[in-house]
């Protein structure tokens, strides 16, 4: 047991045994064999998703996966109630729509359409049938030092290229980055993510939308100080998901939230002894994630990330090498 997510992942379900989900007044009614997406000014015929298995459910959506009808085309279809409980929940999602809606990159989830049917929002996005970093960890313990290698080029440029845009994600974690059926990265989920706006005061937006996993955010994200480093919490979080992919728990992981802040901001961690895990470390790795997990401006940003040694000192696999099964744990 990891502790990295409080929800369970769900195993992915043939739609026919999904049940109802009575008790989860957030959620969506379970979906229907098919979705009509209504004529549009592209679309005039309108589209049919044929929807398919269970792919996970999050804090306020669902996600199936679905094909278009007529083709082969598969994606993963997110579905929200149009008409949320909490104010919060809709503006989340609301942030999630039109800044997800702008991205295109190759490892940002590939948003393709968003619209509505019976009391519901769908978001038409890229399937990631490999599931999420997370998923990786608890299925093999720890993550090896190439296939990070691998991974952290992948997310500094997804990073690099939304900060050039002006937005911060704000909710890195190993739970939101997806892998495609080529295990590349897709980073996803933009509920939490900010649109940088010069002359905005942030201060306020970081308290009073402090949510999510406390192991990933970064100490300033707490402080009252005011500080024109805003982006550098995904280079926070950064650190925190490399760290956690090579060990298999996050550098700060306590048993209360005030404690892991309390760690974080003291920066207080240990990479495990050598001898106490099966993974090699190399000393270019912690130098890169002692960097990432400094104070806010002395962070480095993407492109000094990519030129760190930590990239050359070892091997860099090929995407065709990254299999899921690559490296079992052995059971506990
Ligand atoms: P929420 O915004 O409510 O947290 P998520 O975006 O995390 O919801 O989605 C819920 C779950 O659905 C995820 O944990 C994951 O299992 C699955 N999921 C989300 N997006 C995709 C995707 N593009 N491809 C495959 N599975 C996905």
């Amino acid at each position: 047991n990891l502790h990295l997510r409080k929800q369970p992942v769900t195993k992915p379900k043939a739609t026919a045994t999904i049940k109802p989900m009575s008790k989860e007044k957030d959620h969506p009614p379970p979906p229907p064999q098919a979705v009509l997406e209504p004529a549009s000014s592209d679309r005039i015929d309108g589209a049919i998703y044929r929807t398919g298995k269970l792919l996970g459910r999050g804090g306020f959506a669902i996600c199936y996966e679905a094909r278009l009808a007529g083709t082969k085309q598969l994606y993963a279809l997110k579905i929200v109630k149009s008409q949320m409980p909490q104010k919060k929940m809709e503006q989340k999602f609301q942030t999630e729509l039109q800044i997800h809606s702008k991205m295109n990159h190759p490892n940002v989830v590939r948003f393709h359409r968003a619209f509505s049917y019976n009391q519901c929002t769908f978001l038409v996005l890229e399937l990631c049938p490999n599931g999420s970093l997370m998923d990786m960890v608890k299925k093999r313990k720890f993550i090896t030092e190439p296939e990070v290698r691998f991974w952290t080029v992948q997310m500094t440029g997804a990073i690099k290229y939304m900060h050039d845009k002006g937005i911060i994600h704000r909710d890195l974690k190993m739970g939101n980055i997806f892998l495609d059926k080529d295990m590349n990265v897709k980073i996803g989920d933009f509920g939490l993510a900010a649109l940088l706006m010069s002359g905005k005061d942030w201060t306020n937006v970081r308290r009073t939308t402090l949510c999510g996993t406390p192991n990933y955010i970064a100490p300033e994200i707490l402080s009252k100080d005011k500080q024109g480093h805003d982006h550098a919490v995904d280079i926070w979080s950064l650190g925190i998901i490399i760290f956690a992919m090579l060990t298999g728990k996050p550098p700060f992981q306590s048993t209360t939230a005030d404690e892991i802040y309390r760690r974080a901001r003291e920066r207080e961690y240990d990479w495990p002894e050598l001898d106490k895990t099966e993974n090699f470390i190399s000393a270019e790795t912690k130098d890169l994630v002692s960097l990432m997990l400094q104070p806010a401006e002395d962070r480095p940003d993407p492109d000094t990330i990519v030129q760190h040694p930590f990239f050359t000192c070892g091997y860099m696999p090929l995407s065709e090498e990254i299999l899921p099964e690559f490296r079992e744990a052995t059971p506990t």
